[in-house]
């Protein structure tokens, strides 16, 4: 009988890594992310908990850095199968690998020269991996999937993907075998989108599943209605810049960028944005866009509009894309009507912390906070209301305006999970993965109250029978 194990996001949401073992042999690992936050460098750098050489199959929903981020170190251990993912997939990761490779490398720098000083450079860890790792990852061989066209693969296995409008490329998957002359489908939801987003709206149902592994991020609450959240952030962009104010926006480089400038080109478009400039300050934001605007024809219908009207998805003529880091400190000399966008989303390092140190203390600005600020982070002490903060070794007083805008989420609510669980029929088991436990708990719950049917939370590295 067919085995998975979740190697990573078994009652957490970051680190996706789940094997599935076949009767034949064969070994498909779906997803190989990155655990992320604070404490969790350890468990990167540890053992996977499986040999990577023995993987023949590496099925990647998508390209966030918590679903792909651990690849180049599984190439590294050994991993030299078949990697599948849409075309979006792979380019969007080559973006999101080299520059998490690119901040080990600085960090690793950093530390070893501060190490150096006390003798001690030999215990600073390397980096988990090189930018050079990165491009031996590239080397493997590689099939691009297309949404909705079975690809035959290794011993009569068939994979599915499907548009899971989550972020641009990301996609469901199915894995369709013989067992016992019998075919089994196991669906992994990977990152089930917001179906309300703007940039990628389409969420693809999928006829059947004898098992599925469905995220959970989101499943105990619904979102807030997105048409009064648009309208709020545009609330807040028109009053600040009327007062002569700048808005900073702290945002995460993939698909929140991207629906913020949507927002703004709309604005423009509609006559709703006094004059200003629009500043994109963030390299990684800038090549993401570049990308979503190159696969145009698979975003939403307004950004398609955009794009057969005026030839590009993002621009318009108040935008400026700063990639250099002269042209972002640049930026500073401009006193007001500024609008920027800039990361990391939560505040946690990058160009914001710049634009903070030189418009936080001023009251006619505004800082917009359109993302998930998690505790601990500087993006969470604004939300909570800090009076100071300390960037530099120098304390600056927050006197800008702080709005926090929650209806914006690239992830399914409840509402849309189990919508989406409803199109599945005939729906066999069901495993929660990809969330906190008590949040789990609360959406067990609700597929029992709204389904009628028992869910199982997958526990880290339990062994599933299918
Ligand atoms: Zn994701």
């Amino acid at each position: 009988m067919a085995t998975l194990r979740s190697y990573g996001a078994a009652q957490e949401v970051t680190g996706s890594c789940h094997l599935l073992r076949l009767d034949n042999g064969l070994r498909i690992l779906v997803d190989c992310g990155m655990f992320q936050g604070e404490q969790e460098e350890e468990k990167n750098r540890a053992p996977f908990g499986f040999d990577p050489k023995k993987v023949d199959l590496l099925v990647v929903t998508h390209a966030h850095l918590d679903h792909v981020g651990r690849i180049p170190k599984l190439v590294k251990e050994g991993f030299d199968g078949i990697i599948v993912a849409t075309r979006a997939t792979f380019e969007l990761a080559q973006v999101v690998l080299m520059d998490s490779a690119k901040l080990m490398e600085e960090e690793y720098r950093t530390r070893f020269r501060k190490a150096q000083r006390r003798g001690e450079e030999k215990r600073v860890p390397k980096p988990l991996y090189t930018t050079e790792d990165v491009e031996a990852t590239w080397l493997l061989t590689h099939i691009h999937a297309k949404y909705d066209k079975p690809l035959k693969l290794l011993k009569g296995v068939r994979v599915t993907f499907r548009d899971a409008g989550h972020i641009l490329g990301s996609a469901t998957v199915e894995i369709a075998f013989r067992e016992k002359g019998a075919l089994k489908r196991i669906v992994f939801s990977g990152d089930l989108g917001n179906r309300h987003d703007m940039v990628t709206p389409h969420i693809e149902p999928v006829p059947r599943a004898d098992a599925l592994f469905i995220e959970s991020t989101y499943g105990d609450r619904n979102h807030k209605n997105i048409k009064e959240t648009v309208a709020e952030f545009k609330a807040v962009v028109r009053k600040t810049l009327l007062n002569r104010g700048n808005v900073i926006i702290p945002s995460f480089a993939i698909e929140r960028a991207q629906e913020v400038l949507c927002i703004l080109k709309d604005m423009y478009r509609k006559r709703e944005l006094p004059h200003c400039q629009v500043f994109l300050d963030s390299p990684m934001a800038i090549k993401a866009t570049h990308l979503f605007s190159k696969y145009h024809d698979q975003l939403g219908p307004k950004c398609r509009r955009f794009y057969d009207e005026d030839g590009d998805v993002f621009d318009f003529p108040y935008l400026h894309l700063t990639c250099s880091v002269e042209e972002s400190k640049r930026i500073n000399e401009v006193e007001r009507g500024a609008i920027i966008i800039a990361g990391s989303g939560m505040c946690t390092g990058g160009r914001i912390l710049h634009h903070f140190k030189n418009r936080l203390w001023n009251e006619r600005n505004s800082v917009v906070i359109v993302g998930y600020q998690a505790e601990g982070t500087l993006g969470r002490m604004l939300v909570d209301g800090a009076k100071w903060v300390r960037l530099w070794h120098e304390d600056i007083r927050i006197r800008a305006k702080i709005y926090t805008i929650n209806g914006f989420s690239a992830h399914a609510d409840q509402k849309g999970l189990v919508e989406w669980m409803k199109q599945i029929d005939p729906l066999g088991k069901v495993f929660l993965v990809h969330g906190e436990k008590e949040k789990q708990k609360a959406f067990k719950k609700a597929i029992r109250k709204k389904l009628g049917k028992k869910a199982h939370i997958v526990a880290p590295k339990e062994r599933i029978h299918l």
